[in-house]
């Protein structure tokens, strides 16, 4: 009797999901869904994105923790309209969340909203929040197997970005056995290797962020 009630939240969430998409497109603001393992640098890559994007797209960011407001005072000392959710505990965004926090946001000032997925690599990606794309964000020093232990979230992605490329001197991580992980899982999405601590691939990145919002244009 479990499974009933398990797909009938499943199904309200994608409801609200598909809200927050007509609402996003009518909007014509793009979005992105962050998601990645605690430490792995969502934050940073926030940061480093938006001084790359300068004078390009404007940009908004959702943050979720469990607790706290930390990321989303960064966010809002780097001059971009911010909300932050609290779960309270739970270990994921959905749909309603993501919803009551585009209320408070400026859609219309915005071209691409960034959304921080709370730091987990398991059941964020069981919930649609109603973005144009995905994305997971691994990094070097957590080692080269993670699309191995989660291949949920590496199959479901629309990109995966490989931080702290910077450290790679120094870790053992076997780039390679990483990158055909990740084919293995998802043909389709692009890898990007880089470090927001040099700035060593940031362009490639933001290129295919520009990209996604002229398609999310004519989505709208
Ligand atoms: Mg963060
Ligand atoms: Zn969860």
């Amino acid at each position: 009797m479990k499974v009933p009630v398990v797909r009938n939240i499943l199904s309200a969430n994608d409801r609200l999901a598909g809200e927050n998409r007509q609402k996003l497109l009518g909007r014509r603001v793009c979005s992105v869904n962050i998601m990645a393992s605690p430490g792995a640098g969502k934050t940073s890559l926030i940061l480093r994105t938006a001084e790359e994007l300068k004078g390009k797209l404007r940009l908004g960011v959702i943050e979720g923790d469990i607790a706290s407001r930390v990321d989303a005072d960064k966010v809002a000392a780097a001059g971009m309209p911010v909300v932050q959710i609290n779960t309270g505990g739970t270990c994921h965004l959905d749909a309603p969340m993501v919803g009551a926090a585009l209320e408070q946001l400026p859609l219309e000032e915005i071209d691409l909203l960034f959304i921080e997925n709370v730091g987990n690599l398991i059941c964020p990606v069981d919930f649609d929040l109603g973005t144009k794309a995905s994305i997971v964000v691994s990094s070097i020093p957590e080692g080269d197997d993670k699309p191995y232990k989660y291949p949920g979230i590496f199959a479901a992605v629309d990109a995966v970005v490989l931080n702290k490329l910077d450290l790679a001197p120094y870790v053992p991580f076997d780039r390679a056995a990483f990158r055909g992980l990740v084919a293995g899982l998802n043909a389709k999405a692009p890898i990007f290797e880089l470090s927001c601590s040099t700035g060593e691939g940031l362009a490639a990145w933001a290129e295919w962020l520009v990209a996604l919002v002229a398609r999310s244009r004519e989505d709208a």
